[in-house]
């Protein structure tokens, strides 16, 4: 089906969710305020999202037979993570809406393809090169020169599958490090951004296009992984609006609908590259359930659904910390803190690294004092 077939989706109907993590979980919160049961569709038993959903499926993401009777009990198919195996996505679109589509997914889920198309639509990433052996890279080191970065084509997130090539490393031990040994194996070769801060903008589009940004925020990451998001970033106008223009721009030549992250290098020149996008609520957009009007799960749910977006607009300063592993255990204290918001995922082992929850700190507007 495509994604104008129909009309809005009413409160009432079920929204269904392929991925059983954190953010299926703040999304099923979302859509009950909205009226809106969720059923999950995951691999994983006692997920944070089934824990808050009216219903679970607990079967594997290629079980044509628990696809066909998901399928038949919703009003939708969205999904949390873009990992999921690509005919997933195609045999359920053959039985019921699927937002963002399939093709959203099959782009965002391989970094080649996700280069290749931003670079066709104009937005401009690093020099990268694919590679497929340690030949390949050598030949590819040369060309980009070091440091550069080494990712898997697939599968890779929040730094997994992925290696920093400084000046001495041999390409033979970068290969290992990244493919595991495997016999075959693709890759991405990235010319390292020495770059300025990293910003991300997330972008809503509903069925009949009308979308809405929220203000383009500063990520810090420690290891590769999120720590901090800073709302907003503190950047240009110029630059604010060129971020969010060139979001807008992604989700249209994708026909998204849904929500669109789009991490950002700001360049030491001031420009803007892409690193890379994600068709889903994102880690970075998670100031906006206290900090906005409307939060970004909030208008998840409104663009997957064909309701009209809610107001995008900030009416406070926020900063972001993500509760990794054994942060969490500080949740009496944030507690104590007027002015944080704490949220917690519900998953019981604080693993090293592990993403057990966050905390939003508001502040008044900044550029509202006098
Ligand atoms: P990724 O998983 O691709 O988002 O990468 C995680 C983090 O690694 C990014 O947010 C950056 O901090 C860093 N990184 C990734 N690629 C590059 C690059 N080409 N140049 C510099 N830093 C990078």
């Amino acid at each position: 089906m495509t994604a104008s077939s129909t009309g809005p989706i009413p409160p009432g109907a079920i929204i269904g969710i392929l991925g059983g993590g954190q953010l299926g979980r703040m999304t099923a919160l979302a859509a009950a305020r909205l009226g809106y049961p969720c059923h999950i569709y995951t691999d994983e038993p006692n997920s944070p999202a089934s824990q808050v959903a009216a219903k679970t499926t607990v079967a594997g993401y290629t079980d044509e037979t628990a696809l066909a009777a998901f399928a038949k009990d919703v009003a939708v198919v969205t999904f949390e993570f873009e990992n999921i195996p690509e005919i997933t996505a195609e045999t359920l679109a053959r039985h019921v809406i699927v937002r963002p589509g399939p093709r959203c997914l099959a782009i965002a889920q391989d970094r080649l393809r996700e280069k290749d198309f931003l670079n066709g639509i104009g937005a401009t990433t690093a020099p990268y090169r694919r590679v497929t052996s340690v030949q390949d890279l050598t030949h590819a080191l040369r060309d980009l020169g070091r440091p550069a970065v080494l990712k898997t084509a697939r599968l890779g997130y929040d730094g997994k599958g992925q290696v920093m090539i400084d000046g001495s490393m041999k390409p033979a031990a970068a290969w290992k490090a990244m493919s595991g040994g495997a016999s075959a194996a693709e890759g991405v070769l990235e010319g390292f951004v020495d770059f300025e801060r990293e910003i991300s903008v997330i972008v809503a589009r509903a069925p009949d296009g009308t979308w809405a940004a929220y203000d383009p925020v500063e990520n810090r990451h420690v290891h590769h992984v999120l720590d901090t998001t800073i709302a907003p970033a503190a950047i240009p106008q110029g630059l604010a609006d060129k971020a969010i223009g060139t979001a807008r721009h992604i989700a249209e030549q994708l026909d998204l609908v849904g929500l669109l992250a789009v991490e950002m290098f700001v360049t030491r020149a001031g420009g803007i590259l892409i690193n890379e996008i994600a068709p889903r609520p994102h880690n970075s957009g998670h100031w906006t359930m206290d900090a906005c009007v409307t939060s970004q799960f909030e208008q998840f749910v409104r663009a997957v659904c064909g309701l009209p977006l809610g107001s995008p607009a900030r009416h406070a300063d926020a900063v972001m910390k993500n509760l990794l592993g054994d942060e969490v255990l500080r949740w009496r204290e944030i507690l104590a803190e007027p002015t944080a918001k704490l949220h917690l995922y519900g998953k019981s082992e604080p693993r090293p690294g592990r993403k057990m929850g966050h905390v939003n700190r508001l502040s008044p507007r900044k550029d509202q004092q006098s």
